[in-house]
């Protein structure tokens, strides 16, 4: 009965929503809006990082993604192992980001007939290794077939006590914002598979040239979640007010920020930490070397603001970068350039329903290997 009235409402369609109208963030806003919440331990349901339930003197922090072939990953450059490895971090990376201790996961994969039994061994080699090095127990999951490529879904368990749990929405109007390691590593590595991939299907004999660039594919093969932090603002006696993952590029997570914690921002351009040679390598390809990490995303840093009385504390700390302030005008989520004007923060995002990985491409320089061009 479904099927026919869907049926008959897929011809009106201009009575129906495109999913690409909503984009990701506006599904999931108008799915879970009639959410009821039933027990007392759900402390935090949708909207963070992880979900945060109380059990006894600590809470459970919980938390699930989803990866899908052609979406989330391309196996002509991704390997296997790395991608195993990459499931499990990215989970990893949303506990911090709640400044919590990871514990346990599940893996449910959907495989294709197309992937030999050797292929998944692969896969959970590097789902294993990550486990070690994180010290996550799995402890279930489900496999299924799926009609066409792989799909894999993990879901963790952290811990914390619960007056250490950081949620997106504790940031107060002048609240300093900063930033862990660099960004847009991860989204150059990207450019630089892509590229080798269309010079791979327009001649298979010609070798990827990937040599010199480790950093750059390092941190999108094989990224890293940043449990550290825990311990390195704990040793400095900081207690960040807010904090969130970078998994869809710098200005989307300062939204979510500022969006939960009803503040603006105002971020400075020149502060935002790009390695030097992805910020070359931006320029190579024609891409302004800040969207690459206002935009690109899987740099699986940490975003956090701090008081500014903690200021003195924070400032010297080795990797950790002040960016920006909030303010207390939600209307204001700005970056300021080097020469002072101020250009709005939009969250170009991610819309899976307009182009998937593609999204994330952008035509790089011209190739005379694919281009045709002779030497
Ligand atoms: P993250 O990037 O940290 O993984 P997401 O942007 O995927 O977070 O999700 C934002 C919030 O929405 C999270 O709290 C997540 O649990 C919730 N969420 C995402 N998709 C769904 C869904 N289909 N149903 C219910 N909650 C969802
Ligand atoms: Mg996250």
């Amino acid at each position: 009965m479904f099927e026919k009235k869907d049926q008959k409402q897929a011809g009106k369609s201009s009575e129906l929503t495109a999913l690409s109208e909503l984009g990701e963030f506006g599904l999931i806003d108008r799915l879970t809006k009639n959410i009821q919440r039933f027990h007392p331990e759900t402390l935090k349901g949708v909207g963070d990082d992880a979900a945060v339930i109380a059990t006894g003197d600590k809470v459970m922090l919980l938390s699930t993604d989803l990866l899908v072939e052609g979406i989330h990953f391309d196996l002509t450059y991704m390997p296997l192992k790395h991608l195993g490895y990459k499931a499990v971090v990215v989970n990893i990376s949303d506990i911090a980001a709640m400044n919590g201790i990871p514990l346990q996961m599940t893996v449910s994969i959907a495989v294709s007939s197309r992937f030999p039994v050797e292929a998944l061994d692969e896969l959970y080699s590097g789902i294993l290794t990550a486990c070690e090095k994180y010290h996550v127990d799995l402890v279930g999951g489900d496999t299924s077939s799926s009609v066409k490529g792989l799909l894999i879904s993990v879901t963790i368990t952290g811990t914390a006590r619960p007056e250490e749990v950081i949620y997106r929405s504790g940031a107060r109007s002048g609240d300093l914002l900063c930033v862990t390691g660099d960004l847009g590593s991860a989204y150059m590595g990207l450019l630089i598979l892509e590229r080798e991939k269309k010079v791979f299907q327009v001649n298979p004999a010609m070798q990827p040239e990937l040599s010199g660039f480790d950093y750059q594919i390092g941190r999108q093969l094989k990224p890293e979640a940043r449990t550290d932090i825990r311990n390195v603002l704990m040793g400095a006696g900081i207690r960040p007010t807010a904090m969130i993952d970078i998994s869809d590029g710098l200005a989307s997570e300062i939204l979510h920020l500022c969006k939960q914690s009803k503040t603006g921002c105002r971020l400075f351009e020149e502060k935002i930490p790009i390695d030097p040679q992805t910020r070359e390598l931006a320029l190579e390809y024609n891409i302004i070397p800040t969207l690459t990490a206002l935009s690109g995303g899987e740099d699986y840093e940490l975003l956090f603001t701090v008081s500014q009385s903690d200021y003195e504390k924070i400032k010297d700390i080795e990797g950790i970068t002040i960016i920006g302030h909030m303010t207390d005008n939600s209307g204001e989520k700005v970056m300021i350039t080097p020469d002072g004007k101020q250009v709005e923060l939009t969250a170009q995002g991610w819309n899976a329903w307009t182009s998937g990985l593609a999204d994330k491409r952008t035509s790089g320089p011209v190739d005379k290997r694919t281009s045709g061009q002779a030497d």
